[in-house]
């Protein structure tokens, strides 16, 4: 997917500033035509994610026409996320367009420009570059360049034959060794880098590299609270400098790397993850329940006489886990006390055969306790049979008893 082309590409220090922020950065620019050249040829992108700055090169405002169609195809062939090739062939199809912009008659032959682009996504940047623009990273008050210059004094640097502050003042500073517009053939330098929240990104022509060393980027960078008092305050530096070349800055700010939110997504998993486990053990846990449940019986008071249940004497939420499965004549007065509070709290049988075992022993055992106490009656009537005979044998005997003894005593009476 490719980005669209924004409003505007080029702007001076005439037209209001080009900033704006989203919920992860925050950025602004600045471009201004210096103190000694008579054209702006500096062109500069801020579409975010996207963020370029291309340096024309060729006089005659052939310049400004190269670094405008390479911005312009930048644009257009960008992708929306933070891929290095595909930002890098981006920067090569802008080659090609200043080649044949060139032949077509929109510019002059032999013009051309550097191009340094940037796609700042989440916690990653992709980098694509050609010539000698620059891309700054402030990270933890540090400022390191990113991108390496392709250019004559960068080689005598490289192999140690000049400084980098020699290299500033060199009087071949301005013969690029790789540039768009010249070559077919020619590729980008593109890499992906980690950003932090708290980083501060910096693309800018040489005509702020040139004017100022990077000990005096970093002092500024570091001391300016928003990126678009940096990038005005850098723009100053370079014209107080001598401004003796177009100078553009476009600084970006980090403002959220979307590593604390990568942190709630997973604190979200997690919670969602302890969830779902506890909504399994819950259910297992409610499986196993409801086989238990089927597969209990009990024998309860059922309303004075004894019952069979299928389930357990319990309930969940309100919820009985037992239904009345039969009734039984057995009355539960008749069952012992012992026994009649063991059935408030329900007997448990392993299946309803052995409930209906328990009710038969009830009732075997009130049969039995009956025929006991029929016997008992029975012995009592008869041994109060047997003693009343007896107390009226015992009767009729004291009757008689008196006739016999009488007359002694009133033999007694006579002598
Ligand atoms: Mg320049």
């Amino acid at each position: 997917m490719s980005l669209p082309v924004p409003q505007a590409l080029r702007r001076d220090s005439r037209e209001p500033a080009l900033q704006g922020a989203t919920t992860r950065i925050t950025w602004g620019s600045r471009t201004d035509v210096g103190l000694v050249r008579e054209h702006n040829e500096d062109s500069f992108l801020v579409a975010q994610p996207l963020f370029c700055v291309c340096d024309g090169m060729g006089g005659h405002e052939a310049g400004e026409v190269a670094s405008a169609i390479a911005v312009h195809t930048i644009a257009a062939t960008a992708p929306a996320t933070a891929d290095d090739t595909q930002l890098g062939a981006a920067v090569e199809a802008a080659n090609t367009a200043v080649i044949q912009g060139a032949t077509t008659g929109e510019g002059r032959p032999g013009m051309g420009c550097t191009a340094t682009a940037a796609i700042i996504e989440d916690n990653r940047i992709a980098v694509a570059h050609v010539g000698d623009s620059r891309l700054y990273l402030l990270h933890g008050g540090n400022l390191v360049r990113l991108t390496h210059d392709h250019s004559y004094v960068e080689e005598l640097v490289d192999a140690g034959e000049i400084t980098a502050d020699e290299a500033r003042t060199h009087p071949s500073r301005s013969i690029i060794t790789r540039a768009l517009g010249n070559d077919p053939d020619m590729y980008a330098d593109h890499f992906t880098l980690p950003i932090e929240r708290g980083d501060r990104v910096i693309l800018c022509s040489d005509g702020l590299s040139s004017m100022i060393s990077d000990n005096d980027i970093e002092a500024t960078a570091v001391c300016c609270p928003t990126p678009q008092q940096c990038a005005d305050d850098l723009v100053d530096a370079a014209l107080e400098a001598g401004g003796s070349d177009n100078v553009t800055v476009v600084v970006v700010d980090v403002t959220d790397d979307g590593v604390e939110e990568l942190h709630r997504r997973a604190r979200r998993r997690s919670a969602i993850a302890w969830l779902v486990g506890i909504l399994c053990i819950l259910a297992v846990f409610a499986v196993g329940l409801g086989v238990f449940v089927n597969s209990s019986y009990y024998v309860g008071n059922n309303s004075g006489t004894v019952g069979i249940y299928h389930g357990v004497h319990a309930s969940v939420l309100g919820v009985q886990l037992s239904a009345l499965e039969e009734e039984t004549a057995v009355s539960v007065d008749d069952l012992p006390v012992a026994t009649q509070k063991s059935l408030s709290f329900g007997i448990s049988a392993s299946s309803i055969d052995a409930a209906r075992s328990i009710v038969a022993s009830y009732q075997a055992q009130i049969d039995a306790d009956k025929s006991k106490a029929s016997e008992a009656a029975s012995s009592a009537k008869s041994a109060a049979a047997t003693e009343a005979a007896a107390a009226a044998s015992a009767e009729a005997a004291a009757q008689a008893q008196p006739a016999t003894t009488s007359p002694a005593t009133t033999s007694g009476q006579e002598g």
